[in-house]
């Protein structure tokens, strides 16, 4: 325990009586001896001083130390009573023993040699650097597959994403025992520990304590990490040699749960994994998070708080080091703690499951400011240390922190609605084909300046050819019925008569099939106006990748002439159309400023107006199916880029919204929940 902070007192008391079946080690630590306590009882272990442990075994104890003897559970009348009041059940840690995997570890330890022995090391950790280095050196096209990575988990199978995660920390929790094995310890129970209800995989290794050596305890706090990048390692390489989209995306997606989770949150001492007890040791601390809480209380608390506080100053290296821990830490752990609500109540919101994420939430928030709000309580009334700080002072130093949570819940903070749009002509006309007609030549192609009643393409009519196939039989019975009256009509002459009547029907038969000849011949389509000929539509090639890009390839197909056949834009003017939700139907409408973002290999931002907005209409591209509606707003003339190449160009705008403080966007959340929108 932390026996150098006492004050060596000569007032002792009579030794309490140590339990009889604590083990203990003695071990030698980076700085000093110190025995490891075994508690098998509670599997609790312990680290004291090997002069306050001897003490402890001796005939007079110094009053403090019995007491914290007796917090440890060490003395025989603690044992008796059966539950430790002062720690109360955390339902938001739970940890669930399964079993012991130490039998499968023993077996595998002894053939493990390619991972753990010390030239495999060496090997892997090279391979490990090399794919960092390859990582870096790629992290534009990291970057760009990681944009396409919510596509891809959205496709993906979750229950294959699931049992992935499941079974490299299977995987990591493996190798903590093995190596374990290897250095001569034994692991003890595996199992799932919930953290906020989210499950992971946990391996009781304190055991490890036992291991006199501390490079040989590293190892064993690090294996699980180790092997998690070793298979990160693997996955970059798939990732960079594979051709596969889906083999790349699935290596991406074992690169960011093997490596980057890993070295956020199991290497990182600020969390308490694997990172944390390696520091631990390292230090030769009991528990690093209270030594630093401790050290923060002396270093900076002890300032603010005045001379009256009852805690000793201090102003070493270690314990300005220990503060700096324990206020990164307490940084570190509330982000992560906000990430993680945030994530809970998006998940939650996906599967229709809002009340369970945002109780889950809610639960936790009121959990910590009701721990928050003891310990402040505690230093209002002077309790502890704080019983010879003034009232005014006390208050002071409780009130400061208050007012500054109150100003960040309730100042209006800006806010930005950002949304995905394209590029488009604003003014062009759509040029639209007779029903069912057949192209037989194109005349004109994107991108060509035409003017009004230039030909655009050619027709084959087929009324046009039904009509001279009907025409070519008729001519032909006319023609047979003319002949046989001419026979006729040599001896008399009243058939003569008939004959001049069917040789007349049979010529006028013959003009119709000229003129329906002709029209054949001649179906055009012409520009109405003068201008550039544009596509039908602005689509990018994600939206559809069928769209042709060319006009030409539609020679010799029928049109649907349900769909313009092209259009002609009348001037170089652009517009952006975004759709945006309906729920920002409020704050977006005509006339609100906006921001345009266009990519064209530079950035260029761009102010404009929102000029019209459209009726509201299902987004067929959702799941949910929401309410959009579009909106668009000019843009100015980009004299850089030809208007074609404009056309279908992904933009990004930008619209400011009302200020809105984090109260009232949890207040709008609660009732936009309560009313079910
Ligand atoms: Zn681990």
């Amino acid at each position: 325990m932390a026996d150098s902070i006492l004050p060596n007192e000569i007032r002792s008391v009579p030794s309490v009586l140590i339990r009889r079946d604590l083990r203990s080690v003695s071990v030698q630590g980076y700085a000093r001896a110190y025995r490891m306590v075994i508690d098998d009882v509670s599997g609790k272990f312990s680290r004291i001083s090997e002069h306050a442990w001897q003490q402890l075994h001796g005939d007079r104890v110094d009053p403090s130390l019995s007491t914290q003897a007796k917090v440890a559970d060490w003395t025989c009348e603690r044992l008796e009573s059966p539950s430790n009041p002062s720690k109360p059940f955390n339902f938001l840690a739970i940890q669930i023993p399964l079993g012991s995997i130490d039998g499968i570890a023993r077996r595998l330890a002894p053939v493990s040699g390619f991972l753990f022995s010390p030239v495999a090391i060496l090997f892997w950790m090279s391979i490990i650097v090399a794919s960092i280095a390859v990582l870096v050196s790629r992290s534009e096209a990291w970057v760009a597959s990681l944009r396409l990575l919510p596509v891809y988990l959205r496709s993906a199978n979750a229950f294959g994403i699931g049992i992935t995660f499941l079974i490299t920390k299977v995987l990591h929790e493996l190798a903590h025992a093995v190596m374990c094995r290897r250095m001569g310890a034994e692991s003890k129970s595996v199992g799932v520990y919930l953290f906020c209800g989210v499950p992971c995989p946990y391996c009781d290794v304190t055991d490890v304590w036992r291991i006199a050596n501390p490079v040989r305890r590293a190892a064993v706090m690090l294996a699980g990490i180790y092997v998690e990048l070793i298979i990160a390692a693997s996955a970059t390489w798939v990732w960079v040699l594979a051709d596969d989209p889906a083999a790349r995306m699935y290596a991406m997606n074992l690169i960011l749960v093997c490596g980057i989770s890993t070295v956020l949150f199991n290497a990182n001492p600020l969390m308490r994994y694997d990172g944390y007890y390696v520091l631990l040791d390292a230090v030769g601390s009991t528990n690093l998070r209270r030594e630093a809480r401790e050290a923060f209380e002396s270093t900076i608390i002890a300032r603010i708080a005045g001379k009256q506080y009852q805690k000793i100053r201090r102003s070493d290296k270690i314990a300005i080091g220990l503060s700096s821990y324990h206020i990164a830490s307490t940084i570190y752990r509330t982000t992560v703690l906000f990430a993680i609500a945030a994530l809970i109540v998006h998940v939650a919101n996906l599967l229709h499951l809002s009340v369970l994420g945002i109780g889950l939430v809610c639960i936790v928030a009121v959990r910590l400011m009701a721990a928050k709000t003891k310990a402040s309580i505690s230093v209002l009334q002077g309790k502890g240390s704080w019983m010879g700080v003034s009232k005014w002072r006390r208050f002071a130093i409780v009130s400061t922190p208050a007012v500054l949570l109150l100003l960040i819940l309730f100042l209006p903070l800006p806010r930005y609605r950002e949304v995905a749009g394209i590029i488009d002509a604003a003014n062009s006309s759509s040029v639209f084909l007779p029903p069912s007609s057949q192209i037989s030549k194109i005349k004109a192609e994107y991108g060509d300046h035409v003017a009004a009643g230039d030909r655009l393409a050619l027709l084959t009519d087929e009324t046009s050819r039904i009509e001279i196939t009907r025409l070519e039989g008729e001519l032909r019975l006319a023609n047979m019925r003319g002949e046989l009256a001419r026979r006729d009509a040599l001896d008399r002459p009243k058939v003569a008569e008939q004959w001049k009547t069917l040789q007349a029907a049979e010529e006028s038969v013959g003009a119709l099939l000229d003129k329906a000849k002709k029209r054949l011949a001649e179906t055009q389509v012409h520009s109405p106006v003068s201008g550039v000929v544009i596509p039908p539509q602005a689509t990018t090639p994600v939206d559809e990748p069928n769209q042709s890009v060319w006009l030409a390839s539609f020679a010799g197909t029928v049109y649907d002439s349900r769909q313009p056949f092209c259009r002609i834009a009348t001037n170089e003017e652009r517009q952006a159309m975004f759709w945006l939700d309906a729920k920002d139907q409020r704050w977006v409408t005509r006339g609100t400023a906006i921001r345009v973002r266009i990519d064209y290999g530079q950035r260029e931002w761009v102010d404009t107006k929102i000029e019209s907005v459209s009726q509201m209409s299902e987004d067929r591209t959702s799941v949910t199916r929401d309410a959009v509606y579009r909106v668009i707003c000019p843009l100015p003339t980009l004299p850089h880029e030809p208007l074609l190449d404009s056309i279908g160009r992904s933009c990004v705008g930008v619209v400011k919204l009302p200020s809105r403080s984090l109260a009232a966007d949890f207040v709008n959340m609660l009732s936009e929940f309560v009313s079910g929108g």
